[in-house]
């Protein structure tokens, strides 16, 4: 996403032919401060653009939302998006719950003093359904300290949290593509914000600005086919 005054836009910028060369098959306008909602829609628009059913969609820690990937997977859309730390148990010296590793296999989380948090109950919260984890141990433990202010320190386990360490344990696998995102995503988003100049939006209201940046995306895809085709293969295509 970038933010350009008031608007924030969102935008799926795909490789194109061998030369891996980007260019933008989706954006949208909106005066949602945040991209977590975007995720899904902007992947089901850039699949619908690209005439592909299988897409990947690499995304900064801005886009996450378990909801949105969840959606996302369900969907067919491979997801890279690394999971941002947000609990800040760790800023005040505490294990976060990525020091807490689960085990499938016996449904239970291994603490850092090698401890097995076993299921306990389930309930709702914001509308999620979330398993609770806790152990007996943590009274006498050497590392309470470090863990938790509560008698006890208990994990929760959303309906869904597999679907979202798969998704992490693929982007380990791949490091590379959030390299990948930094060197295809900036080139739209440096270009047309550099081809508007400091003023960036002429126009007023959601409608109207959603129009001057369609001109802007339709301004740099047309230079882009240009650049990779050449005006020749762009009349042809357009002819197409
Ligand atoms: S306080 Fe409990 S959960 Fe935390 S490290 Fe110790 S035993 Fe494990």
């Amino acid at each position: 996403m970038a933010q350009l005054g008031h608007v924030a836009v969102v935008a799926l910028c795909p490789l194109l032919g061998a030369e891996r060369k980007t260019y933008a098959p989706t954006h949208e306008v909106t005066n949602v401060g945040s991209d977590r909602s975007q995720l899904s829609r902007m992947s089901e628009q850039a699949r619908a653009a690209i005439g592909s059913e299988a897409i990947e969609a690499v995304a900064d820690r801005g886009y996450y939302s378990g909801e949105e990937i969840v959606a996302c997977e369900q969907a067919g859309v491979t997801v890279y998006l690394p999971k941002p730390i947000t609990s800040g148990l760790n800023v005040k010296g505490r294990f976060g719950k990525q020091d807490f590793v689960y085990v499938a296999a016996d449904d239970v989380y291994l603490c850092p003093a090698g401890e097995q948090l076993v299921y306990h109950y389930t309930n709702e919260e914001d509308g999620k359904t979330l398993r609770r984890y806790w152990t007996n141990a943590c009274q006498g433990c050497a590392l309470k300290g470090q863990c938790t202010t509560g008698k006890e320190r208990r994990i929760s386990r959303w309906e869904h949290e597999a679907v979202l360490e798969a998704v992490q344990a693929r982007l380990d696998r791949n490091p590379a593509k959030m390299r990948l995102r930094r060197q295809t995503v900036e080139h739209p988003f440096g270009t047309i914000k550099s081809s508007m100049g400091s003023t960036h939006f002429q126009m007023k209201t959601l409608k109207h600005v959603g129009t001057e940046m369609a001109q802007h995306v339709l301004a740099y895809n047309m230079k882009r086919v240009m650049s990779i085709l050449g005006v020749g293969g762009l009349i042809e295509a357009i002819r197409a």
